[in-house]
């Protein structure tokens, strides 16, 4: 019997380890370390954690990645289970043990009777005589590796770098004072004239903006220094420095741009965002990447007139992060278009997160594992988080690079404006329902629609 080989003893690769076993599939599991670390492992061990020890929250009835939790636990999840019984206490969130969580993974593994662990780099692509592979080797992977990745699915498939711009909820936004539309009305292909939201800004507002640029908290990064900034994804507080008139030059420039709750008053200023999903539930900042601080950004970007009670669904960033354009490789079971019986799984795919990261692992371990045995995959709704995550990744993402030099694919954590919107209607015997209470409302209902979607996906209902 062919095993399946899985290159990468991270969160996702140990993950789909676990799942094609328990499925009756012989499974070579790869791992360079200790012969070849990366520069954020430390130890030897399986499903290390390189960073924070938080699986982020685990409240299943109101936040998404605790949804993705219990979705996974149902799965019968060997990441879950042993973050499960190596907790500390942590509020409402799942933190660990790193050391507790790591061992317990690394001997589950060894100890599973068709899992064969071996020690090495695979310094290229699957040789052909591995009939179903997958590459779980993570936003680190080993270089000699990438180079054949990026051989095999084009230059321009493989990112380096994440220059991430912030992403906002849409229901988020104040259309009272933004206005849809594009720059000089200009429709693209599939468009309507209409596919930006504005947010316009006086001179004073403008200068208050620089200057809030100018001060606010950036963080280190090391790897990126000395790095040269590539075109088209310059931060915004790099660009401020350059000159208090840069970005009204650039991504904040007003030209072909009429306020709509205002024609008369030509804007100083305009932040322009673009629709990020199918669904058009998020909104991203354009040419808004940035190396502030999380709580800077929050206070900066809430400056900007409409967005005072901006949700963001992710923040800006610009951090080492390999992984493929996979809404254009990859297929809906996460196997590369051009090679039949190659899969990836976890964050090189573009998805974010630990928890996120052993998600697909699952997904992709089971799928390579029914294919073994002859089935074939039966893909998650997605209404679920598993689904939902799934469509961010294989092409629920709108990819229409339409600003060279950037990418509009970019890696996320799971988040509510991933699944499809539900109608909430007024409980009864309630008087006042306001924004806040109906967003708990949609949450919840979300939350158990996945659950439950789950539960009949995996064949637990009843
Ligand atoms: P990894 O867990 O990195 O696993 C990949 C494995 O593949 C590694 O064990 C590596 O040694 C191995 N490997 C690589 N190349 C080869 C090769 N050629 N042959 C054989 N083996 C190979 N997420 C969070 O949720 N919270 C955080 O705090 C957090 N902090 C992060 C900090 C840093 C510096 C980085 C880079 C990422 C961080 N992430 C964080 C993001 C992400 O969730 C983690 O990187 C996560 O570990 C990804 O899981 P993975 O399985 O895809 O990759």
């Amino acid at each position: 019997e062919k095993p399946l080989h899985i290159v990468g003893g991270g969160l996702a690769g140990s993950e789909a380890a676990w799942q094609a076993a328990q499925m009756g599939v012989p499974v070579i599991l790869h791992e360079m370390r200790p012969g070849r670390g990366t520069d954020a492992h430390k130890t030897d061990g399986l499903a290390e954690l390189v960073c924070s020890n938080s699986f982020r929250s685990d409240d299943h009835q109101q936040n998404a990645v605790g949804v993705l939790h219990e979705e996974m636990r149902m799965a019968g999840s060997l990441i879950m289970a042993s973050a499960d019984r190596h907790q500390v206490p942590a509020g409402s969130a799942l933190a660990v043990d790193r050391d507790g969580f790591s061992d317990a993974v690394t001997e589950s593994l060894q100890q599973h009777p068709l899992i064969s662990i071996e020690r090495g780099e695979v310094t290229g692509l699957p040789p052909q005589d591995w009939e179903r592979s997958i590459i779980a080797t993570g936003p680190l992977t080993a270089p000699s590796l990438a180079d054949a990745i990026r051989r095999e699915t084009g230059e321009q498939s493989l990112a380096f770098f994440d220059a991430i711009a912030p992403i906002i909820h849409f229901d988020s936004i104040d259309l009272d004072t933004c206005w849809f539309q594009s720059r000089y009305d200009k429709v693209g292909p599939g468009g309507t004239g209409k596919d930006y939201i504005n947010c316009p800004m006086d001179e004073a507002q403008y200068n208050g903006f620089i200057d809030a640029l100018l001060c606010g908290e950036k963080t280190e990064f090391k790897e990126w220094e000395g790095t040269p900034y590539f075109d088209g994804c310059l931060p915004i507080e790099i660009m401020a420095e350059r000159g208090r008139e840069t970005l009204r030059h650039g991504p904040m420039k007003p030209m072909g741009l009429t306020n709509a709750h205002a024609p008369d008053i030509k804007p100083y200023a305009v932040v322009q965002l673009r629709q990020d999903n199918a669904l058009g539930t998020l909104y991203n900042m354009v040419g808004f990447q940035t190396k502030l601080k999380y709580g800077a950004q929050k206070d900066i970007f809430q400056m900007i007139p409409g967005l005072e009670n901006a949700e963001f669904a992710r923040l800006g960033g610009l951090h080492r992060n390999t992984y493929i354009n996979s809404p254009q490789l990859l297929d809906s079971s996460l196997q590369l278009k051009t090679r039949q019986g190659l899969r990836f799984a976890g964050q090189i795919t573009g998805c974010e997160g630990y928890v996120e990261s052993a998600a697909i692992g699952l997904l992709t371990g089971r799928f390579a594992a029914i294919e073994l045995l002859g089935g074939e995959p039966s893909l998650p709704p997605v209404t679920t988080a598993f689904g939902a995550l799934l469509g961010h990744i294989t092409g629920g993402h709108l990819s229409s690079d339409d600003e060279p030099g950037k990418r509009s694919f970019q890696p996320m954590n799971v988040n509510f404006g991933l699944f499809p919107p539900v109608e909430i209607v007024k409980p009864e015997g309630v008087k006042r329902f306001r924004g806040k209470d109906k967003a708990i409302v949609k949450k919840r209902t979300i939350a158990a629609r996945a659950l439950s979607d789950c539960r009949q996906w995996l064949g637990l209902a009843g």
